[in-house]
């Protein structure tokens, strides 16, 4: 049996990668996690989602960059996407990573080209999430997003915690005190045991340590899970502390629990879907196989049904 470490380490495999996004076939079997090549293939799809009470979030699929030019044209992907929200009004935020943005070319490269987008948001009155990547850039986003938040509000940017890793609740509690908007999340990539804890029971507990401390912090945070025991224990704090449901949103990716995100919606929850597109689909389409290895038959009978 492939297991979780083996498909995340494949999700890095340059060789791999070529091998996928050079044929056709692999990428029918992504459409289930990837909602398309295109803003315009997204629209639709964000369309439904808003009809059904919940918003979204744009994601560009492109992470690890090592050009300028491929870090500019991620740019300008984004101030586009900004554009087609307000032009076809469609209830959604962007989600950015750095290294999409250079950070692994040079640091201030990044800053420079979030900062852009951040602004644009800032205009028209939008909202960036940046998003948590593998822990050798934890304290290099951490550092740019202080840096954002200095230099615009609350509303404008926000970022992401991941609860696997042994230092998210002193960065949640510095954080919170900025104040920022967070996202938890459990974390995506293959960790080490000197950073993360290697134990699901321990990255659940500090997952639910971190929400409680975002949720009584009185800032609009994300609680981003498919998991129910962590959404039950987040209601039922809420419920506890008397925090309401508008005081938080759940969030969930394109294509995982619909049944539970509808369900939530249904029930009067704030409830966001993080909407990925875009041809670089490899290594997140890898990170969701990792998160269930039993994806792996879905994707095999849906290729057998051609
Ligand atoms: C909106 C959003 C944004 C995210 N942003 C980031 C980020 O910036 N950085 C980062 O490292 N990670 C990010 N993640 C991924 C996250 O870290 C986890 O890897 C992922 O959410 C799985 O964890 P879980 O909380 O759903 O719990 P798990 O314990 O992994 O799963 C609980 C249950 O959810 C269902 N489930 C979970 N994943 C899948 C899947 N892929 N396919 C089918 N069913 C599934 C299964 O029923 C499973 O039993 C994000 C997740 C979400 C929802």
């Amino acid at each position: 049996m492939i297991t979780r470490s083996a498909l995340i380490w494949m999700s890095r495999h340059e060789g791999f990668k070529d091998f996928a996004t050079r044929f056709q076939f692999f990428k029918k079997l992504t459409t289930r996690f990837v909602a398309g090549d295109t803003i315009d293939e997204v629209v639709p799809i964000i369309r439904e989602i808003n009809a059904e009470n919940s918003t979204a979030s744009f994601d560009h699929l492109n992470e690890s960059v090592q050009s300028l030019a491929e870090a500019d044209n991620e740019v300008a992907e984004y101030l586009n996407i900004l554009a087609k929200i307000d032009e076809q009004r469609i209830r959604s935020n962007v989600s950015i990573k750095l290294t999409q943005f250079g950070l692994g070319i040079d640091p201030e490269l990044a800053y420079r080209n979030a900062r852009k987008v951040v602004e644009e948001a800032h205009r028209r009155g939008n909202f960036v999430r940046v998003d948590m990547e593998d822990s050798s850039v934890t304290q290099a986003t951490i550092d740019i997003f202080k840096r954002l938040r200095a230099e615009f509000d609350l509303n404008t940017v926000g970022i992401v915690l991941q609860s696997y890793l042994y230092r998210t609740l002193a960065d949640a509690e510095e954080l919170v005190k900025l104040p920022a908007r967070i996202r938890i999340c459990k974390g995506a990539y293959n960790e080490p045991p000197e950073v993360a804890f290697p134990d699901k029971k321990d990255v659940d507990a500090n997952y639910v340590k971190v929400m409680q401390l975002l949720l009584a912090s009185g800032v609009y945070h994300g609680i981003a899970t498919h998991d129910p025991k962590m959404i039950d224990a987040t209601i039922d704090f809420a419920t506890r502390e008397g925090i309401g449901k508008e005081k938080y949103e759940f969030q969930m990716l394109y294509g995982v629990r619909r049944d539970l995100q509808k369900q939530l919606a249904r029930d009067g929850f704030n409830m966001r879907v993080y909407v990925p597109y875009g041809k670089h689909w490899y290594p997140y389409f890898m990170r969701r196989l990792a998160e269930r290895p039993a994806n792996i038959w879905f994707v095999m009978k849906n290729l057998a049904k051609g």
